[in-house]
C-alpha cells in the first residue's frame, strides 16, 4: 500500500483513555475555549487559566501575550506531583469533556489540508506515548470540522492578542488581559 493510501488507517484510531496526553503537557487555550468552560462549569476564568512563559513556541508566534516585561502563553492550569491538567480526574477521565478545549478534541491527530480544507494526510502526534487501539470510526468530515473550528478559533484569538500587545496605555497584568478579551 502506498503511503498516500496508508494515512487513512488513522481513521480507525481509538483512544484507550490512558490519560498520557493530559499529563506533563501544557495545553494552550484560546478565549473561545475559556468562555465555553466558564459557561459549562460556572467557574471564573481565573480558576483554571494560567499564563506560562516556558512554552516551546517560535519567537515570533502570534500567540505570545505581553504581560509586564514577560512574554507568556495562555493555558490550562495544571497540578503538580504528578503534573497533570487540573481537569483530569483520578480515573483518567476529563472532568470537562463536553466543554473541553478544541485542541483536546483534535488531539492526537495531525492533519494536513489543501487550500479547500481537503485532508491530504493524517497522522498522530508523537509528543507523548499513545497506547491506542484500532477499532475507531473517525470520518474525514468530522476531523476536518474540528480542524477548521480550531483554526478559526485561534485566528480570532490572535487578533485580540495582537490588539492587546499593541496597547500603549493601562496595566499589563493577567487580570487586565482577561478583562481585555472579555473573560473577566
Ligand atoms: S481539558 Fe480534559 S482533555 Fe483537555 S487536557 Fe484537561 S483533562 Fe485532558
Ligand atoms: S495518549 Fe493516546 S490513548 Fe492515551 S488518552 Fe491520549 S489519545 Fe488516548
Amino acid at each position: 500500500m502506498s503511503s498516500k493510501q496508508d494515512w487513512r488507517k488513522w481513521l480507525n484510531f481509538s483512544c484507550t483513555a490512558c490519560g498520557n496526553c493530559c499529563k506533563n503537557t501544557i495545553v494552550l487555550i484560546t478565549d473561545g475555549d475559556v468562555r465555553r468552560i466558564m459557561e459549562g462549569t460556572g467557574l471564573p476564568a481565573k480558576a483554571f487559566v494560567r499564563f506560562f512563559s516556558n512554552v516551546e513556541m517560535p519567537q515570533r508566534d502570534s500567540l505570545w501575550i505581553r504581560l509586564g516585561k514577560r512574554r507568556v502563553a495562555m493555558g490550562l492550569k495544571w497540578e503538580s506531583k504528578p503534573t497533570r491538567c487540573m481537569f483530569l480526574g483520578a480515573d483518567n477521565m476529563c472532568g470537562v469533556y463536553e466543554h473541553r478545549p478544541v485542541t483536546c478534541r483534535s488531539h492526537p491527530f495531525e492533519i494536513k489540508t489543501n487550500d479547500n480544507w481537503g485532508i491530504t494526510r493524517l497522522g498522530i502526534s508523537a509528543v507523548v506515548d499513545c497506547p491506542h487501539e484500532w477499532d475507531g470510526e473517525h470520518t474525514l468530515r468530522e476531523l476536518k470540522a474540528t480542524e477548521r473550528w480550531n483554526c478559526d478559533q485561534v485566528e480570532a484569538f490572535e487578533v485580540k492578542v495582537k490588539a492587546w500587545n499593541r496597547k500603549r496605555s493601562g496595566k499589563r497584568t493577567a487580570d487586565e488581559f482577561l478583562r481585555f478579551v472579555g473573560l473577566a
